[in-house]
């Protein structure tokens, strides 16, 4: 079991990768990010993580020099190096080493940081049982003012949140839109079921668009199962037959109660664990 580091090329354990102190990553927050983990070993669903690197980059006006295949074969070695049953993957790419100014002609860059450790299971009974979530009183960014469609290293908003359900002892905190419409998790997307048919936040709501929500939307089609892309008012959400929240380390993962509230039944619905089963199916058969 093994914590290993890349960064610009150069592989060594975690504790012993650097970074400058004047990277703009550290100084500014001016960088960007993708958590990833594996399946039989392999990345998965490397292709889509990439892209929105990419998209998240390029808002920032982050060139990444190097190609898909030149950061998955990086990843590779990466991952054969660190040699753990199954990984959690994080990939950063900064603006680069700068003089703590916003001259960014005084740049060099970008730094290209992955790094990869065991994943650490999550216990089955948060999906026999479902979890625990909260309505954050904080509001998700709003897209005119840091667009949460890019995936950036700039987490405040996100640590607000998170530190607000973990007091109230949540598992995760549900954020509103400055609509007042229930948008995403802080590392999460949302959907609820509602007679029968699911309903996520549309894209335009102001959330990450989410490997694992398009996944279950696809997944969803196959199904037959009817989806819906619409807001979400915190009373829909409260009188929703089944609620869950998907993420790449959570895959399908059912909430239980919403502020003490139950939700259904307060037990995984049918619905919600068709689509965790056909999820892991997928995820194991690539
Ligand atoms: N929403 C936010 C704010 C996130 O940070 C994440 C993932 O970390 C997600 C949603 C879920 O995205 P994905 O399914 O691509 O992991």
């Amino acid at each position: 079991m093994a914590f290993f580091a890349s960064v610009n090329g150069e592989i060594s354990p975690a504790e012993q990768a650097r970074v400058s102190v004047l990277d703009n990553g550290f100084t500014f927050g001016d960088g960007v990010y993708e958590t990833l983990r594996t399946y039989g070993a392999r990345p998965f669903h490397l292709d889509r993580h990439l892209d929105r690197l990419r998209a998240s980059a390029a808002k920032l006006g982050i060139e990444i020099p190097a190609d898909d295949g030149a950061l998955g074969a990086e990843l590779d070695r990466l991952l054969k190096r660190a040699a753990n049953p199954e990984s959690y993957i994080r990939m950063i790419v900064s603006r680069g080493v700068g003089e703590i100014s916003y001259r960014f002609d005084r740049i060099h860059g970008p730094t290209i940081v992955m790094a990869a450790r065991a994943l650490e299971p999550i216990p089955e009974a948060h999906y026999r049982d479902g979890i625990p979530v909260i309505v954050s009183s904080v509001r998700r960014n709003s897209p005119r003012a840091l667009d949460p469609a890019m995936k950036s290293c700039n987490l405040i908003n996100n640590i607000l949140a998170v530190r607000e359900a973990q007091a109230k002892k949540a598992a995760e905190p549900l954020m509103m839109n400055e609509r007042g419409d229930v948008a995403e998790g802080a590392s999460a997307n949302l959907f609820i079921v509602s007679k029968g048919a699911l309903v996520t936040p549309p894209l335009n709501d102001g959330i990450l668009p989410g490997v694992t929500r398009a996944l279950v939307l696809e997944l969803a089609k196959k199904l037959a199962i009817e989806a819906r892309q619409q807001s979400v008012r915190v009373p829909t959400l409260l009188g929703a037959d089944e609620a869950f929240i998907t993420s790449t380390l959570r895959e399908v993962m059912p909430i239980a109660t919403v502020d003490g509230s139950v939700i259904g039944s307060g037990r995984p619905g049918p619905v919600t664990k068709k689509l965790l089963d056909a999820f892991r199916r997928y995820a194991l058969a690539r």
